[in-house]
């Protein structure tokens, strides 16, 4: 069969398959990819090891589905640690294997197997499962192991972990000889290592080592809140304005934002993987040219996107690595601009957020939220303007009798106030909320001594605390002086003790969810003055 070729990045590849990775936004192999892909296609097996995100699905998925020549058999097992990777994985395949018209189908325990076996009937070349899963088939005779040229081990370390080293070790002797064995894992513990000794014949190595982490250099702050829109909403209606993107964690969360937005009346464009490409270049072309300024993204769908002058790179949802941190606010600051990147936490990130600081080796402020007030000091001579400019055009008869109906009851200036609250606030001004507390965390005024910030810890006499457990815990976790800890008062169910500011973040970010003499604490910032 001859096979049309095409070029992706270095690589020469099925044509077919090159127009199916660039439909699904592949713009060149990755680190990984340029470097098994070649190895796998000329008949090697091969450990692949690199971290999460780097892209080893496709690195495994693209020479295996170009290998597939004999569409009414099983010729490739792939195995996953969780259900959850078997689907993913299914799916990436799938797509990489459309135009060849490959069917990959994932197996998992908790499915029918019945569902299952009549999928395999109906002629799969790929079949990605679960250990256990494929084990229950292979004895089942539901899937035959004679044509399997491939075996693939995705995430080995995590299988291992789940302690499914004796599945993996019967399926790998049932196999027929003559197969390529390929193992993926971001780490090489000994088991493994062992595996490869034994199943595996003269493997190739393919490492790619972490790419350096270089922050730019870009203002970098983070809020603490547990009402993150609403922070958002005052940051969007005082400081921030601009060209920015943010950031949520998943697609759900990129839909969510958008409608939460919108019904505050800020429009916005959303980009995640389920858009096709005709829709993601409609979005792309609204942002670049300036139709919208807010655009929110995953972090997969803001890949390979390039805009410049971007003033704010938001992170909604914290980044779940120090690397994807890097990458996002990378986005701004361009081209010897200035940008600036802005992080919500929710209380309980913040050790993720030590994290980051600590692993980017960057430093992020801690800010505090614009209050209500600060918001309406802002628009207040926005708001004065607009309502001049309704007066002066006059055609607002049309209301003035409910206005005088309201006049028996009500001042004028209450009944103007209303409707312009009405007006900025939409429908929540229907609503009682709650007094307008800083949604933040407050070091200022906490009733220390001057330079000191005091600490609220919920562990005291009751839990057999005592001022040692307090100073040795906090010194040593936090790695500050335990010289420099001030008064520390400790109570029946709490204590209080007192940090120099300096350390007061780092205190706090450390001491989080951490413990004290086996106890889980809480610790915050005290509220009460002297
Ligand atoms: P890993 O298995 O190394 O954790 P994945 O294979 O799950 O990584 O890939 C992570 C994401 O990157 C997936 O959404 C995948 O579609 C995407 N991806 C993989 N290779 C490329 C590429 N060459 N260009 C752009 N995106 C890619
Ligand atoms: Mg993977």
């Amino acid at each position: 069969m001859t096979m049309q070729k095409e070029m992706f990045g270095s690589l020469e590849l099925d044509k077919k398959i090159v127009a199916a990775i660039t439909y699904m936004g592949f713009e060149e192999p990755s680190p990984i990819q340029a470097a098994t892909i070649p190895l796998v296609l000329e008949g090697n097996d091969v450990i692949g090891q690199a971290q999460t995100g780097t892209g080893k699905t496709a690195a495994f998925g693209i020479p295996i589905v170009q290998a597939i020549e004999n569409y009414k058999q099983i010729s490739a097992l792939i195995m996953t640690p969780t259900r959850e990777l078997a689907i993913q994985v299914a799916e990436e395949i799938g797509n990489i294997g459309r135009n060849r018209r490959i069917k990959a189908l994932p197996v998992y325990g908790g499915q029918p197997i019945d569902r299952q076996i009549r999928a395999l009937k109906s002629g799969v070349q790929i079949v990605i499962g679960t250990p256990g899963r494929l084990i229950d088939h292979i004895n089942r005779g539901t899937i035959r192991l004679d044509h399997i040229k491939f075996l693939v081990l995705d995430e080995a370390d995590e299988m291992l972990d789940m302690g499914f080293v004796d599945d993996i070790e019967e399926i790998m002797k049932s196999l027929p000889s003559e197969r390529q064995t390929l193992l993926f894992s971001a780490t090489m513990p000994r088991p493994i290592l062992s595996l490869t000794k034994k199943y595996m014949k003269a493997p190739k190595n393919v490492t790619i080592t972490k790419e350096e982490l270089t922050v730019p250099l870009i203002e970098q702050c983070y809020y603490e809140t547990k009402d993150k829109v609403e922070g958002l909403c005052r940051l969007l209606d005082t400081e921030v304005d601009g060209k920015l993107i943010i950031f949520c964690r998943t697609k759900k969360g990129v839909d969510d934002l958008s409608i939460a937005l919108s019904s505050r009346g800020y429009i916005s464009e959303g980009l995640h993987g389920d858009l096709s490409q005709t829709q993601r270049d409609r979005v792309m072309k609204k942002f670049r040219e300036g139709a919208c300024d807010i655009l929110i993204a995953t972090d997969v769908a803001a890949r390979g996107i390039d805009i410049d002058n971007i003033t704010h790179v938001i992170n909604f949802d914290i980044p779940q690595d120090p690397e994807s941190y890097v990458h996002r606010i990378g986005r701004t600051g361009r081209a010897g601009n200035t940008g600036v990147a802005m992080t919500f936490i929710t209380p309980r990130e913040f050790r993720q957020l030590k994290l980051i600081e600590r692993i980017a080796h960057t430093k992020i402020q801690r800010r505090q939220l614009p209050t209500g007030a600060d918001v309406l000091e802002r628009q207040r001579d926005q708001i004065i303007n607009k309502l001049q400019t309704v007066l002066e055009i006059n055609q607002y008869q049309d209301y003035k009798s409910i206005t005088e109906s309201l006049l028996d009851d009500y001042s004028a200036e209450d009944i103007a106030a209303a409707a312009i609250k009405l007006m900025q606030e939409g429908p929540k001004a229907l609503q009682v909320q709650a007094e307008d507390e800083p949604i933040a965390m407050d070091l200022q005024n906490t009733g220390a001594k001057p330079g000191m910030v005091r600490m609220f810890v919920n562990v005291g006499r009751a839990q057999r605390i005592t001022v040692k457990d307090i100073i040795s815990a906090i010194a040593i976790e936090a790695d500050i002086p335990a010289r420099s800890i001030g008064m520390i008062n400790i109570y029946d169910k709490f204590t209080f003790v007192e940090v120099p500011e300096e350390y007061a973040e780092k205190v706090l970010g450390v001491m989080h969810k951490n413990t004290i003499r086996g106890y889980k604490v809480n610790i915050e910032p005290a509220k009460q003055r002297r």
